[in-house]
């Protein structure tokens, strides 16, 4: 199959146009219409096969997620997602793998109401980088470095699937009937938290999304803002599956350090947590808090116990 068949009949996706695009695909680019008074937010990630996903993982899911972790930076941006470029390099043009790809595609976009507006197709171990753009209005960018001491740090929802998820999927977790299919469909499809995101405009001081594990991520967002966070173990959101794991160690790791899970993390001032939680809930989503930031530097997560040992948990300080 030549480049251009694939491209009409597979990534020219027959969804619903926005009227901000003046031109999509089929020209050397594409040409959009960003509104007055708003931003464009802008994020890429690259999905390699057998290093982000399992390369014989179902086309569709892969489609689901290369496209969810890119919208899942706009959440955490609290901007909406717009439009979306790919850059598809692949070994051989498979028609069976291309449809489920651009059927996996057109749900998505279809499902945030974004469009695919232009990339690149060629010949090459699999790849998949996204482009996703977003709009914003300008005063309401929640960045990593506005967290201050007092703030609640708050999640969207429960952690340490997408590990437990994986785990399972490489026959390294005994999982069964419903919580198997369940972290697993954690692991591959990842729901990001648009309407979270636009829904704590204006009242988040800061925010991230959890690509690459609680502290980790949580790091990063202290790190920007200058301040430390203290992180209330029992309060952190676990699902039943996850409950249901017998190995306690093992869920600690997957909660606090396994990644893909992509719900937001993210700060309110004490006195915007009310109201916060309640436009979250007005769009379905949650606001669970488990933890604030302090003055002092640094990451502790405590329990009844005491203070948890991250190193143990192969958590390396940066
Ligand atoms: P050019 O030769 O100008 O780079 P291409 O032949 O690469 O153009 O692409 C033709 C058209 O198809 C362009 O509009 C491009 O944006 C679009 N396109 C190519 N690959 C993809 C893809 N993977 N997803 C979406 N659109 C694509
Ligand atoms: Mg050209």
């Amino acid at each position: 199959m030549h480049e251009f068949d694939i491209i009409a009949k597979y990534l020219n996706l027959n969804t619903t146009p926005r009227k901000d695009v003046l031109c999509g695909v089929g020209d050397d680019c594409a040409l959009l219409k960003v509104p007055q008074g708003q931003r464009l937010a802008v994020s890429m990630d690259t999905l390699i096969g057998d290093v982000h996903f399992p390369a014989d993982a179902d086309a569709k899911a892969i489609a689901h997620k290369a496209i969810a972790v890119n919208l899942s930076d706009l959440a955490a941006c609290s901007a909406e997602p717009a439009w979306l470029t790919l850059s598809l390099s692949m070994p051989q043009a498979d028609e069976k793998w291309l449809a489920a790809f651009s059927e996996g595609l057109s749900e998505m976009v279809e499902h945030f109401a974004v469009q695919l507006v232009g990339g690149d197709t060629c010949r090459g171990p699999l790849s998949i980088t996204v482009q996703a753009h977003g709009l914003v209005p300008q005063k309401v960018f929640a960045q990593r470095s506005g967290a201050k001491a007092g703030d609640l740090v708050c999640v969207t929802g429960p952690l340490g699937d997408a590990a437990l998820g994986l785990l399972h999927y490489k026959g390294e977790l005994a999982a069964s009937g419903a919580d198997a299919d369940y972290l697993l469909q954690r692991y591959l499809r990842p729901y990001p938290r648009v309407a979270a995101g636009i829904a704590m405009r204006g009242r988040a001081s800061a925010a991230i999304d959890i690509s690459d594990g609680l502290l980790a991520d949580v790091q990063h967002l202290s790190n920007a803002s200058g301040v430390g966070v203290v992180i209330r173990w029992d309060q952190i959101p676990l699902s039943d599956a996850a409950r249901a794991v017998a190995d306690q160690q093992l869920i600690k790791r997957a909660v606090l350090t396994g990644g893909d899970d992509y719900e937001l993390c993210f700060t309110v001032p004490e006195d915007q947590f009310e109201a916060t939680q309640k436009a979250l809930a007005m769009v379905g989503e949650k606001c669970i808090p488990i933890g604030r930031i302090s003055g002092k530097p640094g990451v502790r997560v405590v329990s009844d116990e005491g203070d948890i040992n991250l190193e143990k948990m192969g958590y390396r300080h940066f």
